[in-house]
């Protein structure tokens, strides 16, 4: 993948001349996010680059592993230190989104800095005031593929160090259902291949990422699919709704329902998935969306949940009730469906 040469130097240049950067993903911080920060930040380490990341809220347990992460700065948890390496940044590199008001509470913040921006992401839409430099390309399975094709581009790629290539692995990895889907084009594979022969350990890296499940997590998963999974076989549709309670009793720890809403769509003649998570007590409810082929979540959500994403992955959010949520979600997916097929 070659991107325009004027785009290359002038981010080369940014990193060069910069002396204080600081890498911001979006909040809920999934391996994409966090293996696309953490493997520019082990790359401009193995330079000599100062550099600092900074995420809205917690890292999932799943993903504390990666080199790197112990020094991750959580807003939400430090702000002061997370605005003192904000404001000492000259340069501010957005990772795996593409519209500020994603990072969350950090979003005005980056919106007043003078730092320069650069934001590098594959979700479709971006809004054109995220960055001064923006890579955006929705072709791709992850942001962390598309760092590594820049990161080639700036012929970069013997910094790519053990660490480096371990984070971007893992976010290929997470957001294509370990090579299920987004993963069709050949040259995914040919970075994978790289990024192997970094000497990686790719056996160690899964069980890390999938084999290292609290029995927390595994119990509310079999709470999930025996009590709180609902089908609507007329729709081809299914949808988890889980409680605040739900989550409390099963001592909830962020990223514990992660890549639950894909469970659903193994149910023959389950085309589209979605789960709500009561997050504040009759207030605000996370939505999570998935399908299969060409049924596009993303228009779902962000007509009816004021979110976003991909075709066949997205989310928004729902200010009100968990019951709310699923009777607009009743009410609204049939016409949805019906207008998507008949297009
Ligand atoms: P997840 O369901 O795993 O949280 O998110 C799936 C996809 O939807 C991700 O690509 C994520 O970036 C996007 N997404 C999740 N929540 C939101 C949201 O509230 N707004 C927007 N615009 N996108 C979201
Ligand atoms: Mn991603």
């Amino acid at each position: 993948m070659t991107f325009k040469e004027s785009q290359i130097s002038r981010l080369r240049e940014l990193i060069l001349k910069s002396e204080s950067i600081v890498l911001i993903p979006h909040k809920n911080s999934d391996g994409d996010a966090i293996g696309s920060i953490l493997g520019w930040w082990n790359l401009f380490k193995q330079k000599g680059i100062e550099a600092t990341v900074v995420v809205p809220d917690a890292v999932p347990d799943n993903l504390q592993w990666m080199n790197g992460a112990k020094d991750i700065v959580v807003h939400e948890s430090n702000p002061e230190k997370s605005k003192e390496a904000l404001n000492r940044a000259d340069l501010l590199f957005l990772m795996d989104f593409n519209d500020l008001k994603r990072c969350g509470d950090l979003a005005d913040i980056v919106g007043s800095l003078k730092a320069s921006r650069v934001m590098i992401d594959h979700h479709p839409d971006p809004s054109s005031d995220t960055a001064g430099l923006m890579f955006s390309e929705t072709g791709v399975s992850s942001t962390c593929e598309l760092s590594y094709h820049i990161i080639k581009n700036l012929d970069w790629q013997d910094d790519v160090n053990e660490g480096s290539a371990e984070s971007f692995y893992s976010g290929i990895i997470t957001d294509t259902g370990s090579l299920s889907y987004n993963s069709s084009h050949p040259r995914t594979y040919l970075v994978i291949a790289d990024l192997v022969g970094k000497g990686i350990d790719k056996d160690k890296i899964h069980k890390e990422l999938f084999q290292s499940n609290s029995e927390n997590r595994m119990r509310l998963l079999g709470h999930v699919l025996c009590n709180r999974l609902e089908l609507l076989e007329t729709l081809e549709a299914a949808y988890i709704a889980l409680s605040k309670e739900d989550l409390e009793e099963h001592d909830y720890k962020p990223g514990d329902t992660e890549g639950f809403v894909n469970y659903p769509l193994g149910i023959k003649g389950i085309e589209i998935s979605a789960m709500f998570t009561e997050k504040e007590k009759d207030k605000f409810v996370k939505v999570s969306l998935r399908s299969r082929n060409d049924m596009p979540v993303n228009l779902y959500s962000e007509k009816y949940f004021s979110g976003g994403g991909h075709i066949n992955a997205a989310g928004g959010e729902w200010n009100g009730t968990l019951n709310g949520a699923i009777d607009h979600f009743k009410k609204t997916l049939p016409d949805f469906i019906n207008q998507i097929r008949k297009s």
